[in-house]
């Protein structure tokens, strides 16, 4: 295998011809950077719409390292991964105070930045600035693996040091950008996870994985953990036409707002007495449903249920929102069927007191 033959040939086949994604058509580094960060397990088709209403929104640096944080996540709903949008505004944050407004043009320096690990540093280096640095992404591990029908178990961190050593020896010195693309795309269009396109590949006459009849089955991955399932009930809490939500304190979804919950309880005199402890009065009103969301490594299966407040008691990180301010905040998909029933909710319940839909016992 020729190292060279590999570079020439990928290069040659993405300069036939590739998607035409609009971060192909810059070399500014902020503009790569967002996109490479949008691009983290999510189609790239999908990233397009999301990444120019986000650039029209933050067109520079400066302009999302002034946001305020809500905006900036509230312009990733529907992307998930909130905490990437949240260390892509620190990071702004640090190249304003530390680079003048303008994104390093250093490996080591990018990659000291909040968000930005070695895939990302590699790829705005080498796009942005024209630096030979590796960018291996989970669709480069993939070609590189294949081609080179290494067998080894991928994501530890000797299998991973030498799989980007293997990629670092490709870059070609005056194209690293290009070469960045090329094999993202190839990843992506060409060695795809399943069924990749062998017979139409630029390097297949020298690709061990592809001679030996082994590329479907690599990259070898360890078996993955079972998911774990938690079973949460949402309370939907209501004052005439306002719902409470609470900024969530743990590290998933952190920062962003909910509607509160309790795990593993549904009986409606306890769910109640939790809210009571967090010093709201309540009376149960009904059951709205069920929803279920899936995290990476965790299910969350939710029954949705009504209360009706008898006023709008102080709640700690707590706000109790109208309808239109329901639909403006940034609320995670998690519980998107969740603010679909309190929307609808909402509409009906526009300055109607508590008395029309529950009695409070004593
Ligand atoms: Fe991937 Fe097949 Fe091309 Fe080898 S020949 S790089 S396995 S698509």
């Amino acid at each position: 295998m020729n190292d060279q033959i590999f570079t020439q040939a990928v290069l040659a086949w993405y300069d036939a011809g590739h998607r035409d994604l609009p971060w192909r058509h810059t070399k500014d580094a902020y503009r790569i950077w967002v996109s490479e960060i949008m691009l983290q397990q999510t189609r790239a088709e999908t990233v397009v719409s999301y990444y120019e209403r986000f650039l029209e929104r933050y067109p520079t640096v400066q302009a999302l390292a002034q946001a305020p944080e809500e905006d900036v996540l509230k312009s990733r709903e529907g992307l998930g991964y909130y905490s990437r949008a949240r260390s892509l505004q620190k990071a702004a944050r640090n190249i304003v105070r530390d680079y003048g407004g303008a994104l390093p043009a250093d490996v080591h320096a990018l990659r000291s930045l909040p968000g930005i690990g070695d895939y990302t540093a590699g790829a705005v280096a080498s796009i942005a600035f024209g630096i030979p640095a590796a960018a291996v992404d989970g669709n480069v591990e993939r070609v590189i693996c294949r081609y080179f029908a290494i067998g080894d178990t991928v994501g530890t961190p000797a299998v991973r040091r030498m799989i980007t050593e293997r990629t670092q020896a490709l870059v070609p010195h005056d194209r690293p950008g290009a070469f960045a693309n090329a094999m993202m795309e190839m990843g992506a269009t060409m060695c795809t996870p399943k069924n990749p396109k062998c017979l139409l590949c630029p390097v297949r006459e020298s690709c061990a994985g592809f001679m030996q009849g082994v590329a479907p089955e690599l990259p070898r991955k360890a078996k993955k953990k079972a998911q774990r399932v938690e079973n949460r009930a949402v309370l939907l809490v209501f004052y005439k036409d306002r719902v409470l939500i609470t900024k969530r304190q743990e590290k998933l979804l952190g920062g962003l707002f909910v509607f509160p919950d309790v795990l593993e309880e549904h009986d409606p005199a306890k769910l109640c007495a939790s809210l009571e402890a967090l010093g709201i009065r309540t009376a149960y009103d009904e059951y709205a449903g069920h929803a279920r969301h899936i995290f990476t490594h965790l299910i969350w299966e939710m029954d949705v249920h009504v209360l009706i407040a008898d006023e709008m008691a102080e709640v700690k990180n707590g706000q109790w929102v109208t309808r239109d301010e329901l639909e403006s905040l940034p609320l995670p998909t998690a519980v998107k069927a969740a603010r679909q029933w309190a929307m609808e909710r909402l509409k009906n319940m526009k300055n109607e007191g508590i008395e029309h839909h529950a009695a409070f016992a004593e």
